[in-house]
């Protein structure tokens, strides 16, 4: 008999483990006096949400203090829809991929249109439909599913990472994940039908997290293992299929760090629309081939900001990596010769204390430079 055929088993067994060894304290899916909602209860969905887009790409216990000092700067979707993007930005400074901020941003101000701004509170003015929900920026179909089973226990199905990988086990796919994509929702959705969804896409991702790890499953505590065809069978190990790892492109950057007379520091914001829009960062620049990184600096700050520099020393070099790209930065200390800076590729410049950084949201490429800048600075050393 196959996985398909008997999912009120996996059900049960799933459901069973559950009860004893799930993660009932995850704060966002408590009610408010922080006690476990009943079956088919709702609770707030702005929490569970704003958890939810944080969980993307960042695991749980990196996401708890960032959401817990969320909800306290933008406690309900009202403050939420009126704080200003920067603000948004800071706040989701450190969890990385800021796209997602400003996302979640944009989709509180449609939030606020569809719920109404006098019934946030009431959880019947929220949408329940995975339509609705998709149709907001940044949301897939397992992060709508999420929200709404958790905030209202309604049957949506999920697919993220953790769930990905028990189904491939499960059925010991050969396919890659994205291949087989279709199957596994068919499983998932099958899965979910007359349980507790709230429960039972939980007791999935906990599984997920504590027993079918990425790495080494602990099948032997598994509720899963007579269903499991890796587990029986093959090595869990080898699955889900792993796609082709594409080798991600270098590109070479250079950042020029200009002070005035006061000692202050030019900043620039990225345009809005643009990735990590509404951020801040130093001026700087892509290398041509044929030139070397003092001349990209010099030629980055004409063109972006129509003033001339001396490249002065180098504070430092280093590698990031993105999802789909790898940055190496060389940032060197410039003196600002000719012209007043005009925002020619941004949406605005400052000039601010090195000291005076923290108070704006900058990408994490550009935090290692703010720090080395302070060790710089408290040696006592001059700028050029
Ligand atoms: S038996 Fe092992 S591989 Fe299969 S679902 Fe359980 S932990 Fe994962």
């Amino acid at each position: 008999m196959g996985i398909f055929d008997s999912p009120q088993d996996i059900q049960n067994s799933l459901l069973e483990w559950f009860r004893e060894n799930g993660r009932h304290w995850i704060p966002w899916k408590l009610k408010k006096d922080g006690s476990i909602p009943q079956l088919g209860e709702s609770i707030s969905p702005y929490e569970i949400w704003i958890a939810e887009v944080m969980l993307q790409q960042t695991q749980l216990k990196v996401v708890i203090p960032y959401w817990e000092k969320w909800i306290k700067v933008f406690p309900s979707l009202i403050d939420l829809a009126e704080a200003d993007l920067e603000k948004v930005l800071l706040i989701w400074q450190g969890l990385g991929y800021y796209s997602r901020a400003t996302r979640i941003h944009q989709s509180s101000k449609i939030l606020i249109e569809c719920v109404g701004e006098n019934s946030v509170e009431n959880l019947h003015s929220w949408p329940v439909g995975i339509d609705q929900w998709m149709s907001l920026p940044g949301i897939g179909r397992s992060t709508a599913g999420s929200i709404i089973s958790s905030a209202f226990d309604l049957p949506t199905p999920i697919l993220d990472g953790n769930v990905k990988r028990i189904f491939s086990r499960l059925l010991a796919s050969e396919k890659t994940s994205i291949k087989n994509e279709k199957r596994l929702w068919e499983l998932s959705s099958l899965l979910i039908a007359n349980v507790s969804p709230r429960d039972l896409n939980q007791a999935l991702m906990d599984l997920g997290s504590k027993i079918c790890t990425p790495k080494k499953p602990i099948c032997s505590s598994c509720p899963l293992q007579n269903f499991c065809v890796a587990h029986t069978k093959y090595d869990p190990d080898d699955f889900p299929k792993k796609e082709m790892k594409k080798i991600k492109p270098l590109q070479e950057i250079g950042i020029g760090l200009v002070f005035n007379k006061n000692g202050e520091l030019l900043i620039d914001q990225r345009l809005e629309g643009s990735s990590m829009g509404g951020m801040w960062e130093f001026p700087g620049g892509k290398k041509n081939s044929d030139e070397s990184i003092e001349k990209t600096i010099e030629r980055e700050l004409k063109e972006e900001l129509g003033i001339i520099v001396k490249v002065g020393v180098k504070l430092l070099s280093f590698e990031h990596a993105y999802t789909h790209k790898r940055l190496f930065f060389t940032v060197h200390i410039c003196e600002l010769i000719l012209g007043e800076p005009k925002p020619l590729a941004s949406q605005k410049l400052l000039w601010v204390s090195p000291y005076k950084l923290s108070n704006f949201p900058f990408p994490a490429a550009n935090t290692k430079i703010i720090s080395e800048l302070h060790k710089h600075l408290a040696y006592g050393n001059k700028k050029l």
